[in-house]
């Protein structure tokens, strides 16, 4: 049987006050838990060294790489991203890239594979934005075509922010496709306009939360048939999310995981899949439901 690769560094970890947003040991955790689970055998490890600053030059501006690279971003750069600089952010922020376009690499041809962090949405080309640096999404999708391993991409984006620096840096390009299904009332960013945009309203439940993400693939697979799919399996969506305000259970989570996985599945689109947002101060919490998409995963595939 060949295994699911499962893409995992040891220095994704950033060292942050437990009173941060960010919880910076999170990728160890999850890869723990995981590794304990029964259903874990069905998975294969795969580690991968970081993207250079040359390779960002596909999805950032050269500027921007060579300041963040030099910790020479002013204050208020920094202070957009919120997180603060320091060696291990340059190298996770190196790394995640560079997983989550393998993942994307390996599941051509498994089918499936799935990256322990990921989803650096916020990223634009020239600056970074809420705890993104460089964006590991748009990253991929566009090193994946210039490596001609795929033609057209889509980017779905289930996180419950927007994902408006994928949308920044991918927006000329038709081949790949950003879908985002979001919440519609939270503080950030201008809204982009992506391929197609979800806006939901505040307090959306299972119910409605499946049936417009049905909507959105139906539209989308009408208009667009991608030769693979990198999805953003955000979990800020949960009800008790601390930077969140749907109202989606754990099982609305796990309903939506199998839908999206199902519809690609069956249509023989690979998917790789990256964790997205997730805040809570409760780590096992938050650990359990960053695990629910690695355990559909492993039932479906
Ligand atoms: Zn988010």
């Amino acid at each position: 049987m060949v295994k699911i690769p499962l893409i995992h560094s040891a220095s994704y970890e950033l060292e942050l006050h437990d009173t941060h947003k960010v919880m910076g040991q999170k990728s160890t955790a999850l890869y723990n838990a995981i590794s304990a689970m029964h259903w874990s055998k069905k998975f294969e490890t795969v580690t991968c060294s970081g993207v250079s600053p040359k390779d960002l030059t596909l999805a950032h501006d050269v500027k921007y790489i060579d300041r963040f690279v030099n910790n020479h971003l002013s204050r208020s750069e920094m202070k957009l991203i919120n997180l603060p600089w320091s060696a291990r952010l340059l190298k996770r922020s190196l790394l995640t890239p560079a997983g989550t376009f393998e993942a994307a690499k390996l599941a051509l041809t498994t089918g499936v594979a799935c990256h322990t962090a990921g989803g650096s949405h916020h990223a634009y080309r020239n600056f970074g934005y809420g705890f993104c640096v460089f964006n590991d999404l748009a990253y991929a999708a566009l090193r994946l075509r210039k490596e001609k391993l795929a033609r057209r991409v889509l980017i779905l984006d289930c996180d419950v922010h927007q994902g408006d620096g994928t949308i920044d840096i991918c927006k000329n390009n038709p081949d790949i496709f950003t879908c985002s299904i979001h919440g519609g009332q939270y503080i950030g960013p201008e809204r982009m306009v992506g391929s197609l945009d979800v806006a939901l309203p505040d307090g959306t439940d299972d119910a409605q939360y499946l049936s417009k993400l049905k909507d959105a693939l139906n539209f989308t697979s009408n208009n667009f048939l991608p030769d693979i799919v990198i999805y953003d399996a955000g979990v800020d969506v949960h009800l008790n999310d601390k930077l969140g305000r749907l109202n989606i259970t754990s099982d609305g989570i796990i309903a939506r995981d199998q839908l999206i996985l199902a519809f690609f599945q069956k249509r023989n689109i690979p998917v790789a899949t990256v964790i997205g947002g997730g805040y809570s101060v409760d780590r096992s919490e938050l650990i359990n439901r960053h695990m629910l998409v690695f355990e559909t995963v492993a039932q479906l595939y």
